[in-house]
């Protein structure tokens, strides 16, 4: 892999990740931009205990362009977009309207091809190998910066999940503090740890291993189940088989394996609803443990991968009771969606 690291016209950082160890990346964007003007700024709720980022300058954002104004487009003559070069296989940049920027953390934006209306299930396995590069080295890259605490990557995917470019990519987040959901976790593995001596995670997944019912599938390296008590209609947890922190210590057999697996998980995830159905909105999260701290090392990588659509043409609400009281209320058994998941499988 060939990494260039370059700025844009404002000073943003962009780079690329290339296959090819020759490839040269010199194109200067030339656009006449005017420096970034954030303004965001973290709250925390005095009832919640949690964290609001509140980013008034995110309203003016590029919202639905036409598609040849999309600005994670490689450029072409007269068509400037954040991307100077005129093709690229991944290229990551720093997010021009971040909901986290300066002290309180960063926003970066992934852009997996430069083919506009291709999406991630359609990568080849070379390719999904560069975005899991990618997704390593902006890991590695941001625990180097004081005030990042915990790095997430993650993919929306669909109107309905309200993605604003139609352009296949992801994005990472760096916060300045430890989530609240990873606390969640933190906090049930410590519990789990004084109580049975034993890892959390690792005793989730040879529970999920053993019963069967609800195992998606099963590589040498890598295991994907719905969770016992999924939230989400189609939800799938993706867990290395060796229990690493986060992405940095993958080891090579899974960093290998991981695009075949990955690329099968999305496929099926377009076919749950069947033909003709509009592809599958999902929302992609790797969740890593956070930089220093306690429970660190008790903490799994894994990648939970679900979708908000319940039945074709329906999507499911976060309403009362989940908005409310967070409470979900989920209509599909996970048992049945793990069955689902199965039938749609690559033949
Ligand atoms: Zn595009």
């Amino acid at each position: 892999m060939k990494k260039t690291v370059t700025t844009l016209a404002d000073g943003r950082e962009l780079i690329y990740y290339d296959a090819a160890e020759d490839t040269v990346r010199d194109a200067v964007d030339r656009r006449p931009l005017g420096p970034v003007s954030t303004s965001s700024e973290i709250r925390r709720d005095p009832l919640l205990g949690d964290a609001v980022a509140i980013a008034s300058h995110r309203q003016a954002r590029t919202y639905h362009p036409p598609a040849d104004a999309c600005p994670l487009c490689p450029t072409r003559e007269g068509r400037p977009s954040e991307i100077p070069d005129g093709h690229y296989d991944v290229a990551v940049f720093e997010n021009r309207f971040p909901s986290l920027a300066g002290d309180s953390g960063r926003c970066e934006v992934v852009c997996f091809t430069s083919d506009h209306d291709a999406s991630f299930a359609d990568l080849t396995e070379e390719q999904a190998a560069l975005v899991l590069a990618a997704w390593t080295d902006r890991t590695a890259a941001l625990a180097a910066l004081d005030q990042v605490t915990q790095v997430f990557c993650f993919e929306n995917r669909g109107a309905e999940i309200g993605v604003t470019l139609g352009h296949p990519h992801g994005q990472i987040y760096g916060y300045p503090f430890v989530t609240p959901r990873t606390e969640l976790m933190l906090r049930s593995a410590a519990r789990h740890r004084e109580e049975t001596g034993s890892n959390l995670f690792d005793d989730v997944v040879a529970r999920e291993e053993k019963d069967g019912s609800r195992v998606v599938l099963a590589t040498g390296h890598w295991i994907a189940f719905v969770p016992y008590a999924a939230h989400w209609p189609y939800e799938v947890h993706l867990y290395p088989r060796r229990r690493v922190p986060d992405l940095r210590e993958l080891d090579e057999g899974a960093r290998t394996e991981f695009p075949q697996v990955y690329l099968e998980l999305l496929r099926r995830f377009d076919r749950i609803f069947g033909p003709g159905e509009p592809p599958t909105p999902y929302i992609s999260a790797w969740h890593q443990a956070p930089f220093g701290g306690d429970g660190r090392e008790d903490f799994a990588l894994h990648l939970e991968l679900f979708t908000i659509r319940r039945t074709s043409g329906k999507l499911k609400f976060l309403a009362g009771s989940e908005s409310g009281m967070s409470v979900f209320i989920n209509d599909v058994p996970p048992e049945a969606a793990a069955e689902r998941l199965r039938e749609v499988a690559s033949q």
